[in-house]
């Protein structure tokens, strides 16, 4: 008998150490609540973990607290270029876009291109005509654009221009007598990918990753979220893995496929598999951020390297459990 489960995250990074309004960091972990128990009522309701990593993750693009969909963040050029994967375990099917700027649910697109297409990977304008056709809503870039984000990529510019990740800290700005930031994880250090995987109640896994990217980035880049393998990642035999933080060390260690590896020729478990690929194996090359994995039995992990992630799981006839720090 198995009990379906569902994790989420909304990005991992650095603490904002300047003082945090209570009522803020509340809004983070009411959205990551509600959003959790919308995926538990997915599968409650016999529902795949398809349907459920699409509808959380949906829930994340959708809400402007987290950089994927609204919210999103800035390339260099104050435009936005989004990232997404979804993963089916009981197939290996995937989908993936990268770089598309009007397509308002990037995880839609990538679940019609895993299901109407037989390719698995579409880029820019081919992947929004795709969209387009497919009958997803397409809305104006601006769609994307929040002020808090603009400001964040003005004050990278201006005080660190070559800097894709940024180098400084919420007490820093405080310090310059900056406005606090107004998120519980320091925004300018925060990885703001958004992911869910889940496991339902035939077995099945998925997982299922959505990005605008990091702030400031170069046009055209494309980080380890929509990367099967790399961020993205689900196999029944092992387990489903969703990941956050800087996209070119988690491509360079192909990370959410290690786990997945270690489980299957190694015995490792998901657990364990999974510290090792984010407190062992990343931190060699300076890789930060984490993820969140389920295996074939509702084991849930969900490691990060950083202060905090993000995050939640939610068992069916359980309540949510939600966290941002340690
Ligand atoms: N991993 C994402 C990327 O590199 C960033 C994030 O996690 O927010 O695009």
């Amino acid at each position: 008998m198995i009990t379906p489960v569902i994790a989420i995250h909304g990005g991992a990074g650095a603490m904002a150490r300047a003082a945090m309004s209570p009522e803020k960091e509340q809004e983070y972990l009411d959205a990551l609540r509600r959003i959790v128990a919308a995926g538990q009522q997915v599968l409650a309701d016999g529902g795949s973990a398809l349907d459920a990593v699409t509808e959380a993750v949906r829930l994340l693009e959708d809400c402007p607290l987290f950089n994927a969909g609204h919210g999103a963040v800035f390339t260099s050029a104050a435009t936005h270029e989004l990232d997404a994967a979804i993963m089916d375990g009981a197939t290996l099917r995937s989908g993936a876009i990268a770089n598309v700027s009007n397509v308002r649910n990037p995880v839609l697109a990538a679940r019609k291109v895993m299901e109407n297409s037989k390719h698995v990977f579409f880029v820019g304008a081919g992947a929004e005509n795709y969209a387009a056709e497919q009958g997803l809503e397409i809305v104006d870039p601006s769609y994307f654009s929040t002020e808090a984000r603009r400001e964040q990529l003005l004050r990278v510019q201006r005080e660190n221009p070559d800097a894709a990740v940024l180098d400084h800290d919420g007490q820093a700005l405080v310090a310059r007598g900056q406005p606090a930031p107004a998120d519980p994880l320091d925004s300018d250090k925060k990885f703001g990918t958004v992911g869910a995987v889940a496991l339902d109640a035939q077995g099945n896994l998925a997982a299922a990753t959505s990005t605008g990217g990091i702030t400031n980035k170069q046009v055209g880049r494309v980080g380890d979220a929509p990367l099967i393998g790399a961020g993205t990642y689900a196999n029944n035999r092992t387990c489903a893995v969703s990941t956050t933080g800087t996209g070119e060390m988690f491509i360079r260690m192909v990370s959410a496929y290690d786990i997945s590896a270690l489980m299957e020729y190694t015995g490792a478990s998901l657990e364990q598999a999974a510290d090792r690929v984010v407190m062992e194996k990343l931190p060699t090359i300076e890789g930060k951020g984490g993820l969140v994995a389920v295996d074939a039995q509702g084991n849930v992990a969900l490691p990060f390297n950083t202060e905090g992630m993000y995050r939640g799981f939610g068992r069916v006839g359980q309540q949510p459990e939600v966290a941002i720090y340690r």
